[in-house]
């Protein structure tokens, strides 16, 4: 018996209610990354400080960053 499948549209919406982080890893490192890790900062001026600092203790200089936000994801129609 073959299953049959509909598909439906979804809708993203941005939480406005809830302000975006956000965080690096340092990738600093030739065998294995170094993997320190920020943590959620308020600020990309916060997140640039903690970088800086690390890279002051440690010499490293590369690292990993994002910027995470909130997303609502919402059925839509049936198609
Ligand atoms: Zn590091």
């Amino acid at each position: 018996m073959r299953a049959a499948y509909r598909f439906r549209a979804y809708n993203f919406t941005a939480d406005q209610s809830t302000l975006p982080t956000y965080q690096a890893v340092c990738v600093t490192g030739d065998d294995a990354d170094c993997g320190a890790d920020s943590g959620p900062q308020e600020s990309e001026e916060n997140l640039n400080r903690w970088m800086a600092e690390h890279s002051r203790d440690t010499a490293h200089a590369t690292f990993r960053r994002a910027q995470w936000s909130y997303v609502e994801v919402q059925p839509g129609a049936w198609r």
